[in-house]
């Protein structure tokens, strides 16, 4: 059986073991398709990343012949990939730990961190922190997450659940009045409860090897010391978003004008506020401790409560939001089981609700499995009209029932198991037929008869108004450790910059108390409207309620194999599309037999709306092949181009215990393994 593909060369490891995993898989299904013909030349790419090398040599130049120290040394660089050579990572194998992640200079942190003795969990902890000063916009200590955690001592696999909540005073119709709806998350409205710093500070308790306090000198030092701008976050500074108060606009995008990558970029108030952290711990953030300087919690507060906003340049009145310092000090994450599914063998793992991405990632590829994808011969393969088309289809039914039945299960009855039952599946997917795009669009299906516990049978659900597309905020890295730990961590502010404002308060002298991190928009993700079911008219599962969190996306995700070992932890930014991302990388893992960095690198679909009549349209990255996107056009699909995500991964070969990474040239995607050489 022929597998070769042009990079399957860097992973002989995985492709070993796709082989053996595919005695799991119908022989049908299994014929050679890809070749090195399925690929565009990718123009795009190309002049992207020679703006970045420019960029980068001009980067380490300016960064070294200033006064200031940049935090990070110079031998952390970009990515390889944005010299324009293939990553320096691809192929290689490690064996004492990989991180996979957004940004160098955090890759960098997690590096430190086990090299330093620390763990994954130590790890993915000091990462988390060091993105919140080097990729302010995507994550932080204002927002929230999954963490996907595999121990390799115990076998087990849970998620942390450090998603935002809404506050006590939160009301479904509380988004209503605000107009137009594109400024409900710019409003103070939209912040939701933050969870990142009491979930971090649970594992690290719970399973790390170090303490807090370490985990977060990576992350002090590079606000205090300063770090050059990547053209990532020059790229972002100055959107509309980050102006949106005047302290933000100030840090990001000084004098109007971004910060060009290289310049040395120090935020002392996030430093003073994750030393506050660092000395006190969890509390310090979460309550009001005047005797401790703990004030961070005044901050937050004070910061969602701010009366004006700034959209295009003009201050307006804003909708204050309705966090108080009891909401703050009540918030506590939770620890979940992941949701899990089999695709041609493998077990997936991925997150559970309030997240959407496990129920709608196992429908997607469930629903494709009767697809012999792989199969050229058969007009299948690697970015064919006829893989892109069922792969749309599904993604639409998929979204479907997303819009009806996914979101906080502590609060609804969401059918975990009717979803994603094979019976239903299997119905849901007779109704694809390749070929042809279906006319109209696509209702949810009924997936309660096909749920043994749980329900309530009557309970109605509601439609949801579309999902946002991606843009900037979300970050998503995954760790490997010396020991076989395992991390996928996807991270959270909602929107680019968030809400753009910092926590912070005015001191009665009318000097501002900036504590240097951004506020989320995470409650947007709910119904801002709120919304009836189409059937029976009763509740969303999906509109605001106090306490509860909003329905996400984010899906960090785990590849197991047969035997249950885990193969590879990866996730994906993007909104709604983080779903797609997702599925995209495993077919190309599982069907096409990519390697890893290739299945990444691929051109992805996306489709995140039952609607293609209507709002709904399909993503087809512009590195899949044009005459596939001709193809679609011609099949009655609204096409959209754009990059889809920017996954990090990691990969471990269970026969031999080698260890692999692999990162996404969308941003800038970095693999540091250990030992560095
Ligand atoms: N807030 C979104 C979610 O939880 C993620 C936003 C993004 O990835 O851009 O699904």
């Amino acid at each position: 059986m022929a597998l070769h593909t042009p990079l399957s060369g860097c992973y002989p490891d995985l492709q070993s073991l796709l082989h053996r995993a595919s005695m799991f898989t119908p022989p049908f299904f299994l014929r050679p398709s890809m070749n090195a013909s399925h690929y565009l030349p990718r123009q795009a790419t190309a002049v992207r990343l020679a703006v970045l090398l420019a960029c980068s040599a001009f980067t380490w130049a300016q960064a070294d012949s200033g006064d200031e120290t940049p935090g990070v040394e110079s031998s952390v660089k970009l990515p390889s990939q944005a010299k324009g050579k293939p990553p320096s990572w691809a192929g290689k194998a490690y064996r004492q730990g990989v991180v996979s992640v957004a940004n160098p200079y955090a890759a960098e942190a997690g590096a430190k961190v086990l090299e330093q003795g620390g763990n994954a969990v130590d790890a993915a902890v000091a990462i988390a922190y060091a993105l919140n000063v080097v990729e302010p916009q995507s994550a932080g200590i204002g927002g929230g997450g999954f963490m996907m955690i595999h121990l390799a001592g115990t076998g087990e696999t849970f998620t942390v659940d450090s998603r935002e909540k809404a506050p006590a005073g939160a009301t479904p119709d509380m988004f209503e009045a605000i107009l137009p709806a594109n400024l409900r998350s710019r409003t103070g409205l939209s912040v939701g409860v933050p969870g990142m710093v009491r979930g971090t500070a649970m594992v690290v308790e719970q399973h790390g090897r170090l303490p807090l306090a370490k985990l977060l000198q990576p992350a002090i030092d590079l606000a205090e010391k300063g770090f050059a701008a990547t053209p990532r976050f020059s790229s972002v500074s100055c959107t509309d978003r980050a102006l949106n108060s005047p302290e933000s606009a100030a840090y990001f995008c000084p004098g109007g004008v971004a910060p060009t990558p290289g310049t040395l970029v120090k935020n002392k108030p996030l430093a003073e506020t994750l030393k506050l952290i660092a000395a006190h711990g969890p509390d310090c953030f979460y309550k009001q401790m005047p005797e401790r300087g703990c004030d961070i919690a005044q901050g937050i507060v004070e910061g969602q409560a701010r009366t004006e906003i700034v959209v295009g340049g003009v201050t307006q009145a804003g909708a204050p939001g309705r966090m108080t310092l009891a909401d703050l000090e009540a918030y506590q994450p939770a620890i979940r089981e992941p949701i899990e599914g089999i695709y041609r063998g493998y077990k997936i793992k991925s997150m559970a609700p309030p997240s959407s991405g496990a129920l709608t990632v196992i429908q997607i590829l469930k629903m494709l499995e009767r697809f012999p994808l792989a199969d050229a011969d058969a007009g299948y393969g690697f970015g064919s009209v006829k893989t892109l088309n069922v792969m749309a289809e599904a993604m639409r039914l998929a979204f479907a029932d997303r819009a009806d039945w996914m979101a906080d299960a502590d609060f609804v009855p969401v059918p975990t198991k009717g979803l994603i039952d094979s019976t239903y599946l299997n119905g849901r997917s007779a109704m694809i037929l390749p070929g042809v795009r279906m006319t109209t669009d696509p209702l949810p299906g009924d997936p309660r008869m096909f749920e043994t516990s749980g329900l309530t049978p009557a309970r109605a659900v509601a439609k949801a108004p579309p999902v946002t597309g991606p843009d900037n905020g979300t970050t998503h890295f995954s760790v490997v450790d010396k020991w076989g730990n395992v991390v996928s961590y996807t991270n959270t502010i909602e929107s680019s910059h968030g809400i753009g404002t910092f926590a912070g308060f005015y001191r009665p002298d009318g000097s501002f108390r900036n504590h240097g991190f951004l506020l989320n928009n995470e409650l947007t993700d709910f119904n801002t409207v709120r919304s009836t079911n189409r059937v029976s008219g009763e509740t969303g599962y999906n509109d605001v309620q106090p306490g509860k969190r909003p329905r996400s996306s984010m899906a960090p995700t785990m590849l197991f194999s047969p035997e249950g070992t885990p193969i590879l932890a990866y996730g994906s930014p993007g909104g709604a599309t983080i779903i797609n991302s997702v599925v995209n990388i495993t077919v190309n893992l599982v069907d096409h037999k990519m390697g890893l960095q290739e299945a990444i690198d691929a051109g992805r679909i996306s489709v995140a709306s039952a609607s293609v009549t209507g709002n709904g349209s399909v993503q087809l990255e512009p590195r899949l092949p044009a005459a596939s996107i001709q193809g679609m056009s011609a099949l009655g699909y609204r096409i959209t181009g754009g990059d889809v995500g920017s996954v990090q991964a990691v990969l471990i070969d269970q026969k031999t215990g080698k260890q692999y990474g692999a990162a996404d040239d969308r941003r800038e995607g970095t693999v540091i393994g250990l030992p560095r050489r």
